[in-house]
């Protein structure tokens, strides 16, 4: 990349030094990191990996983790697919397509964009931001609530590479202002905690929680998108550009139109919003906060005197115990859809979120509440992961016993039980008092510094988390910058093979962050064989022409010789290509130099995948700098001959371009 460097870019001989300095370094960082990752370290025994192994060629399960608490559960294959084909067949809620609709609905949402784009309803920049490609369908699947009787399943739709995806991200994006969160929506466990300390407490009150049955489910798609329809277009005719028939239209693309696979069929979701979908959270707090304002008059002249909602759950006061009965039956008659369970206090306490509420005469006191779904399974210390992640856990765990519980005697008794747990999970006993001590000591004598507080916004592991979760986390943490701060903070993604990781990632970081003034970039690790990644209960694309974002080969069955290449759409159209006679590409020059040859397109094998274009360059020049494939050499030999110019250099400039986009 350095000769496109020094010629698009004008320079002092003296940056250029600098410049040159740096990617020597990172250079031999870089191979320092490949010896080093060399001796990988492995925490299992054999008979450990037999067994894993042989669980996982076990076509007749399932494992899964569960609902939640950190738990795995192992279910027999064909209970799960009668328990989500019930799911399914729900009614007015799912309908079953004849075919996968992803060419045909990615195709029309490129052309419905493009018009948009083209008659300005949406700008470039947002065009860009959402056109999808090389799309997938999405993929149903259930996690087990194991707490209930009989173990339900929760379904969920994994919709990451969707078509609708980037839209419905952006649409969430654009749309979260028009729920005013100084309503009765609460942020987190912590955003309780603070509010209900502040209720004065009266005699004879009483404590309720209620909680909406299946809220995901029963949200009414059409009226909830009317009632973003009113508010987004209650000042003015646009709304970021769009107006009303616009954004409905593509409302509606991500939601009714949101098809997903399961065990070979495929279907829309045409009622409620799916779990896992991004527009998912969105409905559900749109709808709700459209109740709340519509009966909240009602329900306080009914006794209630404080509400405060967590998507689908409302912890709330009432004037006495007698008029929880009036309050349900009112709530439970205003919409079809739409259902309330009630749940009273016992001894004056109450369960809500992750706490424990107390009413007492002087106002109301929380502490921790450990849900029966607790298995008190943490990231184990014998995990090969960064320490800093193991003692980021162990400060998180303490900050939330600090902030949740109120009084001194809570507090104790719930770091006895972390101390507990903690060595249950294999924490040396010095390394869990030292830790808390520290903590402690740090709380009672100074605020938390702002080193401190990053470090619990560094960590990803509360649960451990697959690498995706951890990508997101990171994802999650990139997009609120402070604006006071000057620095950029980057991420980067390292495999953990073993602990000398550590030190070659502080180098890196050293010497990024002294090289580039406006700049901090923070390493995040990833386990690079997770245990978890044996057991993918996820519906599996098994057709390879409808994968995408795909590096291939291709090999002529007459002279074994191979071309790599890659594929970020649905490497159908690519096969199609290759074997189309009148375009250019590899195979037709091979057929063309050899006509006696048979080289077919549809035996390509994938050898690699990445998430990103950009990714996918590089896969693809690394396996070619690797296999030295002919078939590449001799296209790329053609193509010099009757383009006059160099392929390789056409495709760094790909790389170079794509890398600033
Ligand atoms: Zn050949």
């Amino acid at each position: 990349m350095r000769c496109a460097c020094v010629k698009n870019v004008r320079t002092s001989k003296t940056e250029l030094d600098t410049k040159n300095a740096f990617l020597q370094q990172l250079q031999t960082l870089a191979f320092e990191f490949i010896e080093v990752s060399k001796n990988a370290i492995d925490n299992l025994s054999d008979i450990e990996h037999q067994a894993l192994e042989k669980l996982s060629k076990d076509k007749t399960i399932i494992i899964t983790k569960a609902d939640k608490g950190n738990a795995v559960v192992i279910q027999n294959k064909s209970d799960y697919i009668i328990k989500i084909q019930q799911l399914l067949q729900t009614d007015g809620k799912f309908k079953m397509l004849k075919e996968d609709e992803t060419v045909s609905r990615e195709s029309s949402l490129q052309r419905t964009l493009r018009r948009l784009s083209n008659h300005a309803l949406i700008s470039k920049d947002v065009y860009n931001e959402i056109l999808p490609c090389g799309s997938r369908s999405g993929i149903m699947y259930g996690l087990p609530k194991i707490h209930k009787t009989g173990t339900p399943l929760r379904p969920i739709i994994s919709a990451v590479g969707t078509y609708n995806y980037k839209l419905a991200k952006y649409l969430d994006k654009i749309l979260k202002p028009l729920v005013p969160n100084e309503n009765y929506i609460l942020k987190d466990t912590f955003d309780f905690v603070n509010k209900v300390s502040n209720i004065a407490h009266v005699e004879n009150q009483h404590m309720v929680s209620f909680d909406v049955e299946s809220l995901f489910t029963n949200i009414p798609t059409l009226e909830t998108i009317e009632i973003i329809l009113n508010r987004a277009f209650k000042h003015s005719e646009i709304f970021h550009q769009m107006n009303r028939k616009t954004l409905k239209n593509l409302l509606i693309i991500c939601t009714q139109k949101s098809h997903f696979q399961f065990n070979g069929n495929y279907y829309d979701q045409i009622d409620g919003v799916a779990m896992g979908s991004p527009l998912g959270p969105l409905f559900a707090n749109i709808f709700m906060d459209e109740f709340e304002q519509n009966h909240m008059q009602k329900l306080k002249d009914l006794g209630v005197k404080n509400w405060m909602r967590f998507v689908d759950d409302v912890f709330s006061v009432i004037e006495n115990k007698s008029c929880s009965n009036n309050i349900l039956e009112f709530m439970n008659s205003q919409h079809k859809n739409i259902k309330f369970t009630i749940e009273m206090e016992k001894n004056n306490k109450i369960p809500f979120l992750d706490t424990s509420v107390t009413r007492k005469e002087t106002g109301f006191t929380t502490t921790i509440y450990h849900k029966p779904t607790f298995t008190g399974v943490y990231l184990n210390w014998t995990s090969l992961t960064a320490r800093k992640y193991k003692i980021s856990l162990i400060y998180c765990l303490c900050d939330r016993i600090w902030r949740i519980c109120t009084n001194q005697n809570d507090r104790e008794k719930e770091f006895r039980k972390l101390k507990h747990t903690l060595a249950k999970n294999e924490y040396p006993e010095h390394i869990i008092e030292n830790e808390i001590e520290k903590f402690i000591k740090n709380r009672t004598t100074q605020p938390p510094t702002q080193e401190q507080q990053e470090n619990i916004q560094q960590v990803p592991t509360v649960e451990q988390q697959t690498a995706d979760e951890l990508n997101n986390t990171i994802l999650l943490q990139q997009l609120p910058v402070p604006p006071d701060k000057e620095k950029q903070i980057k991420y980067i993604v390292l495999p953990y093979h073993n602990n000398k990781v550590d030190a070659i990632s502080s180098k890196l970081t050293k010497l990024v962050n002294s090289t580039f003034e406006n700049l901090e970039l923070r390493v995040a690790f990833q386990t690079p064989n997770e245990i978890g990644k044996k057991f993918p209960f996820k519906d599996n694309i098994k057709n390879k022409h409808l994968r995408s974002l795909v590096v291939y080969q291709v090999k002529c069955e007459t002279c074994n010789q191979t071309y790599i290449g890659k594929c970020k759409r649905i490497l159908q159209h690519r096969i199609t290509e290759h074997n189309n006679a009148k375009k250019d590409s590899a195979i037709q020059t091979h057929k063309k130099l050899n006509p006696t040859h048979t080289i077919d397109a549809n035996s390509m094998e994938i050898i690699d995948k990445a998430d990103n274009n950009f990714k996918l360059m590089l896969k693809e020049m690394l396996h070619i700098n690797k296999l030295k494939p002919e078939l590449n050499t001799q296209h790329a030999a053609a193509y010099k001959k009757a383009n006059n110019k160099d392929m390789f250099i056409t495709q760094l400039n790909t790389i170079i371009i794509a890398r600033k986009a």
